[in-house]
């Protein structure tokens, strides 16, 4: 993969980042302002409800940056678009479209059959395009 290649996806990793990282701020200033109004809740499952949603979003948002953080360090180690299990070289057709993929397509279907997960691994990557 040539550099600048790489450089591109490295600058849409960090843009990706840096909107995860608005979101989270976002999200907090919301939690903060709406915590007062909360409290007057009656129906709780509204409230559950909204916590729920906002944890799993959270948990989705932590686990996109720590997948985009490692992608970021394996650019700095100069490992980016190598499979972490078979280590073939990741086609950057499928990094233009997950820059943060770690396996290849190979490896992603074969992890996903074992954990028995049918669904797509790229739920909330839409955010971004
Ligand atoms: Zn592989």
């Amino acid at each position: 993969m040539n550099l600048k290649t790489v450089s591109i996806l490295k600058n849409e990793l960090i843009e990706k980042k840096n909107s995860l990282n608005s979101l989270q701020s976002q999200t907090r200033k919301i939690d903060h302002e709406s915590e007062a109004e909360l409290k007057d809740v009656i129906d709780r499952s509204d409230a559950e409800e909204a916590w729920f949603n906002k944890e799993r979003m959270s948990q989705h948002w932590k686990l996109e940056l720590t997948r985009i953080n490692s992608a970021l360090n394996r650019i700095e180690a100069g490992t980016f678009g190598v499979c972490e299990d078979c280590e073939d070289e990741i086609p950057l057709k499928r990094l233009r479209v997950r820059p943060d993929a770690a396996l290849c397509l190979n490896c992603q279907e074969s992890n996903e059959r074992e954990a028995g997960q049918t669904q797509k691994a790229t739920i909330g990557f839409s955010l971004f395009h």
